[in-house]
């Protein structure tokens, strides 16, 4: 988001500068990836429910396509910047490689806040950020999907638009549509669940059980919602769980030392993931500051709100018990936060490694609609299941073989796969 001292894009470039000098990129790559390949800056004029026009600034960027068509989330938040979709456009090309599926990375976003807006104002929204794009944009070119405010009713406005435009059926067109709408089954737990198997893997790895360990999450959106429901599948507990209160403009942290009750949660839950303060008092939940979250004494950290939010003030806070931090939101962690993580030996699993359940179903979604048959959940989540655990096995391989903090290994890995892309086309 936009904060005075933070842009998520530099910290972006930052990071992919890092990994540029640790595998000796030439400079006409490292030229290529540190920018997007093409960006779409433009105005919505939306007609509101009382007759007045606003207007509404919305964004596309293209980081790059060597791999296959653009892929990646709309956005719609009230400090949504140019910056924040560039950076977050450039994580999803490293993302898609990561998991090592045949698409590119890119982002888009309106600053608006849907709060604020009624769904028929929601959906011209959806429809004029079509109309503006239409011709950039596209099954074979780049493929939109859900983000932080949009959903699936979002993306149908937005894909009808589409092919009213172009005069046929294009299902390909947007990922995350609603099933039956040419949706997968699966996809709505997708970012959630993934979180969770490379967690289940990573405390594989450390010889720990899940039924010993306690989790603090932040954010009650879509991915910790089906997050914690995984966790506690397996056996593990979750204390607490931070979310955004629009009434009060600030966020609490909800903790219940015994572990959350989930359904009890969302049934105090608005669509966009605000806990109801005065409900969740009676089921007996204690309200903490925003930020409590991180200090809580729990075994792993779920970030899964937004960037920014482990910085250089934050991390002093972190209990010392922390044991591994899954990046559930995109950008969470500063690079100040990053070399303490880094020295107290915490294993991090990071974002574009941790949250790319949700991209991997969103590839299946369009497997699926090319053929025209739908999967079973069990298959989709199968599927999913053995990309991501995959995936996740590549890296720490490569983290503990070359003894390399499990971002960086994250990013070698991407960052190989998408520069070989971009050579193999000829493009540098
Ligand atoms: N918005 C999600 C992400 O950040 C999913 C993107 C997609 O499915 O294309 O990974």
């Amino acid at each position: 988001m936009a904060n005075d001292s933070f842009n998520p894009f530099e910290m972006a470039q930052q990071q992919f500068d890092h990994v540029a000098d640790v595998l000796e990129l030439d400079e006409s790559t490292r030229n290529l990836l540190r920018e997007p390949l093409r960006e779409y800056h433009f105005s919505i004029p939306v007609r509101m429910d009382d007759g007045t026009v606003q207007v509404f600034r919305g964004f596309r960027v293209q980081h790059n396509d060597a791999r296959g068509p653009c892929k990646g989330g709309i956005r719609f938040h009230p400090q949504e910047t140019a910056d924040t979709v560039r950076a977050l456009a450039m994580w999803m090309t490293w993302k898609c490689a990561v998991v090592d599926i045949p698409l590119g990375g890119g982002k888009g976003g309106v600053i608006c806040d849907p709060h604020n807006l009624s769904l028929g104002e929601q959906e011209r929204l959806c429809r004029g950020w079509v109309r503006q794009l239409a011709r950039n944009v596209g099954p074979l070119a780049d493929v939109p999907a859900p983000d932080v405010m949009t959903n699936a009713q979002h993306m149908l406005w937005m894909l009808d638009e589409y092919e009213t435009i172009h005069g046929n059926k294009y299902p390909g067109f947007i990922t995350g549509k609603p099933v039956g709408m040419g949706g997968s089954l699966g996809r709505t737990e997708a970012t959630g669940f993934g979180v969770i198997y490379t967690v289940r893997e990573a405390l594989k790895e450390l010889g720990i059980r899940p039924e010993d360990t306690s989790v603090s999450v932040q954010g009650f959106g879509n991915v910790s919602q089906y997050a914690i429901q995984l966790y506690e599948q397996l056996g593990g507990k979750v204390v607490a769980v931070s979310c955004w209160d629009q009434g009060d403009q600030t966020s609490y942290t909800y903790r219940k030392k015994d572990g959350v009750d989930l359904e009890e949660l969302r049934g105090i839950t608005d669509r966009f993931g605000g806990i109801d303060k005065t409900k969740a008092e009676t089921c007996g939940y204690e309200r903490l500051p925003g930020d409590a979250w991180i200090e809580q004494d729990v075994d792993i950290l779920i970030p899964s709100a937004l960037e920014n939010q482990i910085n250089a003030e934050t991390v002093k806070k972190m209990s010392r018990r922390v044991k591994i931090v899954a990046e559930g939101a995109n950008g969470p962690t500063t690079p100040e936060a990053d070399r303490v993580l880094k020295e107290r030996g915490i294993y991090v699993i990071p974002d574009f490694l941790a949250n790319a359940g949700g991209v991997t179903c969103s590839y299946f979604e369009q497997v699926q609609c090319n053929m025209n048959y739908f999967w079973s959940k069990d298959e989709v989540l199968g599927k999913l299941d053995q990309k991501m655990t995959a995936a996740f096995i590549a890296v720490s391989d490569l983290a503990r073989r070359k003894k390399l903090f499990m971002r960086d290994a994250a990013y070698v890995i991407a960052i190989s796969r998408v520069a070989s892309g971009c050579k193999d086309r000829g493009w540098v």
